[in-house]
């Protein structure tokens, strides 16, 4: 029997909790329903500009986010010998794009929109129920749970697979073989503020550009921790998000010979890391078939090269939103019109971080290229060429009153 204005949700992630969200503020019921038995709050950085915070704000998240958040004043470019080659002024996102520019835990983030649905009764998260197989009926769409703790059937209008990038709803939709490796991989932590020297506690992002390799550092818990993320052209792959990385291994892809003593001292800190390795997709030209679409990772699975990964689940999320409000009496067409609403923006962004890798990763004599043109344009100028990234702009529902401003959410 299906509830009417039921929406079912595969996965309790960045994307599927703000769907929930978005869509219970819109007068559906949504039952989200997740594979993992715990939700602990994993992961490391993630960096919210303002196309995403935007959405965030919409949904509630600002004054929880904010407190956890720290809203950095630039992202400083440096390459791998630690010559500066631009301040890219994101503290002023406010005044240029109207929303702030967040850096955030991921555990954070997902902990204040876990907190969110637990207040609003139309939301049900369902922990231990693995989505593995759907059926498509007159009536919408029956998903049937795979444990580990809860077995069952679960109906509903539609079923959004928000199961990130080993997406079980993509398989079951389009048989069309898992994500490819893209031969980088992540090694990620987090280090107490404390335990790094006070210039790599200020509200700034780091990013340090170097053959093969880079590496980015921000303050996240507001300013308690500072989370380190050093990513490099590397072929062994690992699946899942808590394997663990070594220090040797991190060091071996940023070697003294081409990496400054600062940049390594700050590598060489921390004892334990986990690793990630990055995987991709070409461009899908279908999202979903009848009552079933894809959202975030599981349909376009971005590389962290433009810090664009979750707030493309974000964006998603608030669009989905708007489509199934617009046309709840005809959900099918809700969701062709949220898919043909959102494939070219995130196909270009998918482009824009992988075109990042390669400018990312130049050796020389291309590096010292980009060096000069990087210093020549400046900071302005850089931001600049990511207007079209920050300033898209959510549904008109989203609108919310002035958000928090720099400086909200920095200890
Ligand atoms: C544990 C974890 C840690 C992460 N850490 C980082 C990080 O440190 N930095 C970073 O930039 N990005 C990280 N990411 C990725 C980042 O959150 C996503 O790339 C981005 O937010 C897009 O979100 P998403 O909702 O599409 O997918 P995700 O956030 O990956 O969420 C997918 C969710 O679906 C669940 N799921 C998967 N398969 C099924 C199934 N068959 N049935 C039910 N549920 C299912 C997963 O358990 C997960 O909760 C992490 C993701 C996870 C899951």
């Amino acid at each position: 029997m299906v509830e009417s204005r039921t929406i079912l949700i595969a996965g309790a992630g960045i994307g599927g909790l703000t769907a929930a969200l978005a869509l219970a503020d819109r007068g559906f019921r949504v039952v989200v329903l997740e594979q993992a038995t715990r939700l602990e709050p994993t992961g490391a950085g993630l960096q919210l500009s303002p196309n995403a915070t935007r959405v965030l704000i919409g949904i509630g998240a600002a004054p929880k986010l904010s407190a956890v958040a720290v809203t950095p004043d630039v992202v400083r470019v440096r390459n791998a010998q630690g010559d500066d080659l631009a301040r890219i002024p994101i503290g002023n996102a406010p005044q240029r794009y109207g929303a702030p520019y967040w850096v955030a835990h991921r555990g954070d983030l997902h902990s204040v929109l876990l907190e969110l649905c637990a207040t609003r009764p139309d939301i049900k998260l369902v922990l231990g129920a693995r989505v593995d197989e759907y059926a498509v009926h007159a009536n919408g769409v029956t998903v049937a749970s795979a444990g580990p703790t809860v077995l069952g059937e679960f109906s509903g209008l539609v079923l959004i697979g928000a199961d990130g990038v080993w997406s079980r709803v993509r398989a079951r939709l389009f048989d069309d073989g898992p994500a490819l490796a893209a031969g980088r991989t992540a090694w990620r932590t987090l280090l107490p503020a404390e335990a790094v020297a006070p210039e790599h506690r200020a509200p700034t992002v780091n990013l340090w550009l170097g053959r093969g390799a880079h590496l980015v550092h921000y303050p996240v818990r507001a300013g308690a921790m500072i989370n380190l993320v050093a990513i490099a052209e590397d072929d062994e792959i690992v699946t899942g998000w808590s394997a663990p990385g070594l220090r040797e291994e991190v060091l071996e892809h940023f070697p003294a010979h081409r990496w400054s003593a600062t940049a390594r001292d700050l590598l060489a800190r921390p004892e334990q890391w986990l690793r990630w390795s990055l995987h991709g997709r070409p461009a899908a030209r279908h999202w979903g078939r009848g009552p079933v679409t894809l959202l975030g990772d599981a349909v376009h699975p971005t590389l962290p090269f433009l810090a664009q990964g979750a707030a493309m689940a974000i964006e998603d999320a608030a669009v989905l939103a708007d489509a199934l409000a617009r046309r709840p009496d005809a959900p099918q067409a809700a969701l062709r019109d949220y898919e043909s609403r959102r494939k070219a923006r995130t196909a270009g962004i998918v482009r824009a971080a992988r075109r990042n890798d390669l400018v990312y990763h130049l050796g020389q004599p291309a590096a010292a290229l980009r060096d000069l043109a990087m210093r020549t344009i400046g900071g302005e100028t850089v931001l600049a060429r990511h207007d079209w990234v920050y300033e898209w702009q959510p549904p008109a529902s989203f609108a919310t009153p002035s958000p928090p401003t720099q400086g909200d959410g920095v200890g």
